[in-house]
């Protein structure tokens, strides 16, 4: 094969990154925008040794799963990947992503229970968006910081997009400047909206590069006049580094209270800017719920590493003997110990500290929790971590959720060389439409 050569093939399947995949010389071809079952004519962009990037030229027979795409920015903008596809295939790839990796890193042929659905399609409670220089917010184009712009997000709620637009316009009349960040010059880098879905409560924040907003009264009153009384936070976040890294450490209060607080799974939670919450609040329950099942936590004594403002553990807490949480970032601790309180939970106990050194600390202690749940990042949990687990705590049971099914699959593999076994697991879908997919793993001591 050689580059621009143009060839027919079939789509037999799709990569982690969502682009279909099909054969041509015996090698795999990846190509953009397509579906399982589409025969397509496509393009050879870049050919490798083993296999080559294609450009879909024409469809030449449709998959069954294609639906019409209803997004402008779609494949341009890096957030959707299956905009293309139905719902229900989208699911299926999902749930296979999932099974795949179990079985060809961790080792595991076992099948995943349904994959968890539902919820709204605008499920965002959270955005950030760069502005480009002539004042238009919008999302960086896939792998790039080309800002495509766009205010009308279909993964997000519509009162998102009003406040841009009412942002966009003061940001005009007051001739703010923009943050470039080639020359690190400017002063608007980002525009950060959250709402707590239950509540409706909204908080804006402007990421900047200084120290102040000059006319942040005007700015409040057109946000007043959008958000009416369901702005509760205006804040600005600073961040003078010359970083992609999107938010500084500092935040400012302009307006209102320094968070907005949501309801989750019954427990009211506050959230200021820099603390970590799911994406998408009603199946965010739903995982929590499926991971409540498998802990099984009623008056036994429950380790949450990885808490962040402390949710999983503190929807089991009443049930619970006792919950301790674990987690790195000291503002989500110290919103941890207010959710704590401010639900009426007296049995639970935070503990800001990197998850292996705390599991240590407390294997000295001789705590001995029944349930031991993690929710690492992507990265997963570290070896030293998953080490004092099965050795020290020996928990009957481990309940991990993670947001990377190759990292979990990994773990869950050391986890089974340690006396565990993987009793069953259930993907969600906390990110329809996208290529992301959770997952609830239950891991029992042999
Ligand atoms: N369980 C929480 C948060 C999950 S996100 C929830 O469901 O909302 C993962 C969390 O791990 C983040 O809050 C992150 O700050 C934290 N984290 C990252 N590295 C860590 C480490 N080495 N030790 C402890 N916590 C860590």
């Amino acid at each position: 094969m050689q580059k621009n050569d143009e060839f027919i093939i079939d789509i037999i399947d799709v990569t982690s990154d969502g682009s279909g995949i099909g054969k041509q010389d015996g090698m795999a071809v990846f190509v953009p925008l397509t579906a399982v079952g589409d025969r397509v004519k496509v393009k050879a962009l870049k050919v490798k040794k083993t296999y080559a990037y294609g450009k879909l030229i024409e469809i030449l027979n449709p998959s069954g799963d294609r639906i019409e795409n209803d997004c402008p920015v779609f494949n341009k903008c890096g957030g959707c990947a299956y905009r293309h596809i139905s719902y229900s295939a989208e699911s299926k790839l999902k749930e296979n992503k999932v099974y795949e990796a179990i079985k060809r890193i961790g080792g595991i042929d076992l099948k995943p229970q349904k994959i968890l659905t539902g919820g709204s399609y605008l499920y965002r409670n959270k955005a950030q968006y760069p502005i480009n220089c002539e004042g238009k917010a919008g999302f960086y184009a896939f792998h790039s910081h080309r800002i495509i712009p766009c205010k009308k997000c279909l993964l997000q709620p519509e009162i998102f997009e009003k406040i841009l637009i009412a942002v966009e316009e003061f940001v005009r009349e007051y001739n703010i400047s923009i943050y470039n960040e080639s020359v690190h010059k400017g002063l608007l880098r980002h525009i950060y909206l959250r709402i707590a879905e239950a509540t409706q409560e909204i908080m804006v924040t402007l990421v900047i590069n200084g120290s102040n907003l000059p006319y942040d009264e005007a700015l409040i009153q057109r946000l007043k006049a959008v958000c009416g009384e369901n702005l509760k936070s205006v804040q600005l976040n600073i961040n003078r580094k010359d970083t992609n890294v999107i938010l500084g450490d500092i935040c400012k209060v302009i307006y209102g209270n320094p968070y907005i607080t949501d309801i989750l799974c019954g427990i009211k939670v506050r959230l200021s800017p820099l603390s970590f919450y799911q994406v998408n609040r009603q199946m965010a329950e739903k995982l929590y719920q499926k991971a409540a099942e498998y802990a099984k936590p009623d008056n036994k004594e429950v380790l949450d590493l990885y808490c962040g403002a402390g949710t999983i553990g503190l929807s089991m807490a009443k049930k619970a003997k006792s919950v301790i949480g674990v987690e790195i970032i000291s503002e989500a601790i110290e919103d941890a110990n207010y959710n704590s309180k401010n639900n009426n939970i007296h049995n639970a106990e935070f503990i800001c500290a990197d998850a292996a050194c705390a599991a240590d600390m407390l294997a000295k202690r001789n705590i001995n929790p029944e349930v031991v749940i993690v929710d690492p990042p992507r990265k997963g949990c570290t070896q030293e971590l998953i080490k004092i687990i099965t050795d020290e705590f020996k928990p009957l049971r481990v309940v991990y959720v993670s947001c990377d099914p190759a990292t979990l699959a990994r773990d869950i593999k050391q986890f089974t060389q340690c006396g565990y076994s993987l009793q069953e697991y259930t993907p969600a879908d906390l990110f329809p439409r996208t290529t992301h997919v959770e997952t609830v793993a239950l891991l029992i001591k042999k």
